[in-house]
């Protein structure tokens, strides 16, 4: 019984000690990669955020992926939101919250982009903007942005990052993928290059739509790409799948992606590929 006691105090003990440690410590300080495992120094994260050890490129804001893809670039359409078609409870603080922290009014960033003198259209879904979810406004800038594009000759890139549709809007959000996959058609029909990059997580109906209309798609390595969710698909046809099924990796050699790119060599990849796309050059 004394040993017991004595046992009892020693753990409590260390728990306490535990815990004054971990207050010491920053939460943020480290960053385990989801992919390998591997533990990173948030210090020594560059600007691109991608792990040294299996190049998975972290979930990063669209305005921080700007900040490396392109050299200049001019924001259209910042202005539109949505004005919750719902009214869905506790949908208004939840906006709010997600625009104070990406500096944006809803989950994509568009606008007119150029690199080395090339200019394009080009998209970024934020996928922390309420997990890059497809609202209406969200499906308006992107549908917006292929128009433009169709009348100014312009190639479209779009960086794909969604939870799929915004379930907060219903049937507005599914609406959104019929109306951009029509802007997406009439660009193509103007014989104009369109360009994914499949970024970590592009889920959904971005999936299930424009995502999957590229004319090249390009993923970033480990991007996590799919439709349904691993325990729906499992439930669905009682099997379990395996672990790579909605690998970048594994849809590069099932032919879904032409080309696996690291974040360090993207810029210059959209590059060389708009080189054969028509594009305007200075
Ligand atoms: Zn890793």
């Amino acid at each position: 019984m004394q040993l017991y006691k004595r046992l009892k105090t020693l753990t409590a003990n260390h728990i306490k000690s535990d815990r004054q440690a971990d207050a010491k410590v920053p939460s943020d300080l480290w960053r385990k990669c989801p992919k390998c495992g591997t533990t990173i120094l948030t210090k020594e994260f560059d600007q691109y955020a991608t792990c040294p050890h299996c190049h998975y490129g972290f979930r990063i804001s669209a305005r921080q992926r700007l900040g490396w893809l392109v050299d200049d670039f001019d924001e259209q359409d910042s202005e539109l939101s949505s004005n919750d078609p719902l009214n869905f409870p506790g949908y208004p603080a939840k906006l709010k919250q997600a625009q104070g922290k990406t500096g944006l009014n809803d989950a994509v960033l568009t606008g007119r982009a150029r690199i080395r003198g090339q200019h394009f259209a080009l998209g970024i879904m934020d996928p922390t903007f309420i997990m890059g979810s497809l609202g209406t406004a969200t499906g308006e800038k992107i549908t917006r942005l292929f128009e433009r594009a169709t009348q100014e000759r312009l190639p479209v890139v779009l960086c794909t990052a969604s939870g799929g549709a915004r379930m907060q809007e219903g049937i507005n959000s599914l609406m959104q993928m019929a109306k951009i996959s029509n802007a997406v058609a009439q660009h193509a029909a103007a014989g104009l290059l369109y360009l994914v990059i499949l970024t970590d997580p592009t889920t959904g109906g971005v999936t299930a739509s424009f995502a999957m209309q590229g004319d090249i798609t390009l993923a970033e390595p480990h991007a996590l790409v799919g439709f349904a969710g691993r325990r729906v698909i499992e439930q669905t046809i009682h099997q379990k799948i395996p672990a790579d099924l909605q690998d970048a990796e594994n849809l590069l050699r099932h032919g879904f992606v032409d080309r696996i790119v690291r974040r360090q060599d993207e810029k210059t990849t959209i590059w060389q590929l708009l080189q054969y796309g028509g594009g305007q050059h200075d």
